[in-house]
């Protein structure tokens, strides 16, 4: 479920939002800011199972070159865009500003459905479009990573086509990769780990206990399946799962893991037709149905702009964590807001996935590897001192956490650009 509401424009609006409050900010660097750096396009062919050519169009944005190389994930998806990629690279360059990483915001993507192809044409699309993007690409360039639709074997087949390019091994060209090429141990569920500990957190400034809080997430890909086995290992109880099948339904909560083993072994497709609680079949009611859940948290954790002015009024939950990027829209942030609903926004809550990315690079650049616990450790640390820096703003400022967010991210950023100066 795509609505008409376009990504760009709202990560625009929630610049301008952010920047109100900082009245010492020239305009002209806010309007930087809300352009991408750079934006390249490619139009590449590929041969499907059945020898016939198909051209497919692909895009890289870097939105932001101050503070490093730039960083973001690539997505395969039938409704990627430009305007969705140069969204996606703005709320990186701000969420990476947020937790202190030394990298601008980056993202890229290809228009084609993932699901309909065969392994051995995605490998040959994901080598062609690394070829095609290499130039851009680099350890101290831009780094890509998983997004919807990609898995570490992307990441490996990126690796792999660039190490070839290059005529030796890059690890660090890209992140989330398996373990054996260079990938960082706890990568596969840092952004559900994240995410888990910024509900925890959220939970807090509600004097409400994690043990027996119901939960209700969207999506059970990468992101929704590790936040549902972590916070249900947290105690929370989750009642509530939904992917494009529908949705799933148990008051008494869900078996999370025996969900994880049947969506495994049903080709790591879909909910659909695991047989326990009761499920609401299809994309559109089974949505309007988790998303209204009677729950004490909400986890969206699919895609963008399914929290919207004609929904946002039916969401019971007291708090809703984003774990996927965009999912609310800047007129369903003030509904929200008015309902007292407590919204940990994306660009804290999913950051977990770039910071153990951050720790994955820094390791392959340095051959040298660090264990789970430490990445575990590292990782709560970073999130637990980016959530109170929010916290601390919105308190400050008595403003919700999105805006607080803005804030200090631009503040950051701005910094930067401005002890750089703008060149010639
Ligand atoms: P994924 O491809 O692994 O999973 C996406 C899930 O969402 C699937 O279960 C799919 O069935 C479901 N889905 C898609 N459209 C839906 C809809 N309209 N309604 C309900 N379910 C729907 O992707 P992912 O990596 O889990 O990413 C999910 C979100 O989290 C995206 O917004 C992504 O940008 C964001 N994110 C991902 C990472 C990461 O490390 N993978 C990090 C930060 C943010």
């Amino acid at each position: 479920m795509k609505n008409n509401e376009n990504p760009y424009e709202t990560a625009q609006k929630q610049i301008d939002k952010g920047a109100s409050y900082l009245p010492d900010v020239p305009p002209e660097i806010i309007n930087k800011l809300k352009k991408p750096h750079r934006e390249l396009t490619v139009n590449f062919p590929v041969r499907t199972d059945s020898g016939q050519l198909k051209i497919f169009t692909g895009y890289r944005v870097q939105h932001s070159l101050s503070a490093g190389p730039t960083k973001g994930g690539i997505r395969y998806h039938p409704a990627v865009t430009l305007d969705e990629m140069r969204a996606l690279a703005i709320w990186m360059t701000f969420k990476c500003a947020i937790v202190n990483l030394p990298f601008g915001g980056a993202k890229g993507g290809i228009r084609c459905d993932p699901r309909e192809m065969s392994k051995k044409e995605l490998e040959n699309l994901t080598r062609r479009f690394t070829y095609e993007i290499s130039i851009v690409l680099g350890p101290d360039k831009d780094i890509p990573a998983p997004d919807v639709g990609t898995t570490p074997q992307t990441m490996a087949w990126m690796m792999d086509t660039y190490s070839m390019i290059k005529g030796y091994a890059v690890p660090g060209v890209v992140t989330g990769k398996p373990i054996c090429v260079g990938g960082c141990q706890g990568r596969a569920d840092a952004t559900g780990r994240g995410i888990s500990i910024a509900c925890r957190e959220a939970l807090k400034c509600r004097d409400m206990p994690l043990r027996g809080t119901s939960v209700a997430i969207q999506g059970f890909g990468n992101v929704g399946m590790h936040t549902a086995r972590i916070l249900n290992e947290m105690g929370c109880t989750v009642v509530g799962i939904s992917d494009i099948s529908g949705a799933l339904y148990d008051p008494k909560g869900i078996d999370v893991p025996k969900l994880m083993n049947y969506v495994v072994k049903n080709n790591g497709k879909v909910i659909e037709g695991y047989d326990h609680g009761k499920f609401v079949e299809g994309i559109k009611e089974g949505n309007k149905e988790l998303l209204s859940m009677d729950v004490d948290l909400l986890v969206p954790a699919a895609m963008e702009n399914q929290i919207t002015k004609k929904n946002a009024g039916d969401v019971k939950a007291k708090i809703l964590v984003e774990g996927a990027n965009g999912p609310t829209t800047p007129e369903a942030d003030d509904i929200l807001d008015k309902n007292n609903v407590f919204l940990v926004p994306d660009i804290v809550a999913n950051a977990g996935g770039v910071i153990v990315s951050y720790f994955e690079w820094v390791q392959d650049l340095q051959s040298f590897f660090w264990d789970f616990k430490e990445i575990k450790e590292k990782l709560e640390k970073i999130m637990l001192n980016s959530f109170a820096d929010v916290l601390n703003i919105a308190r400050t400022y008595k403003v919700d956490m999105r805006t607080a967010s803005y804030i200090l991210a631009i503040s950051r950023e701005v910094e930067t650009i401005q002890v750089r100066m703008i060149w010639p």
